[in-house]
């Protein structure tokens, strides 16, 4: 199986739930080892940068206003790069479908997502890598190279 590296984001929505701590948890069960680890107050032009494929979607303001906690009191986030065997699939399958009404309830999103209807946006709790490529261009964006461990 192939060693991959994978960025998790604890979004705001979580951070303002106290949920950090539980979701961390959950991630440590899938035994992946934890290389970057840090509290990001997050700019526009960060979250524009990471949810670059997405600039031409309807949801795509409510996503950077979301990401940058202005649906939570200016939460920040936290930003997590895992490493291990099949690293991205492991965590796409412990994080859920995107829409959490969708999530399987066993999931992260399942579990502590919702969708808010007064701002019509999918609060999922996390971010997870899709891909090696993508998981490569977030960590790239999100970690100075510095701040890996090996
Ligand atoms: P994932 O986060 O599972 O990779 P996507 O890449 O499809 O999912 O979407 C990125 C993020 O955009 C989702 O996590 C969610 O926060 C938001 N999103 C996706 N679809 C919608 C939608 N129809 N309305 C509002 N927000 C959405």
């Amino acid at each position: 199986m192939p060693t991959e590296k994978s960025l998790v984001i604890i979004k705001p929505d979580a951070m303002a739930k106290g949920l950090a701590g539980s979701i961390i948890s959950e991630l440590q069960n899938l035994n992946l080892k934890i290389i970057g680890l840090k509290i990001v107050d997050v700019s526009r032009e960060l979250a524009k940068n990471h949810y670059e494929e997405h600039k031409e979607k309807f949801f795509f303001e409510k996503l950077i206003n979301h990401l940058t906690g202005k649906f939570h009191e200016n939460e920040n986030v936290i930003a997590i790069v895992y490493k291990g065997e099949n690293a991205i699939k492991k965590i796409r399958k412990l994080a859920g479908k995107a829409h959490p009404e969708e999530a399987d309830l066993k999931t992260i999103r399942g579990k502590y997502g919702r969708h808010n209807s007064k701002t019509d946006c999918y609060e999922n709790a996390i971010h997870a890598s899709d891909s090696r490529e993508n998981a490569d261009r977030e960590i790239n964006l999100w970690f100075k190279e510095e701040e890996l461990v090996k």
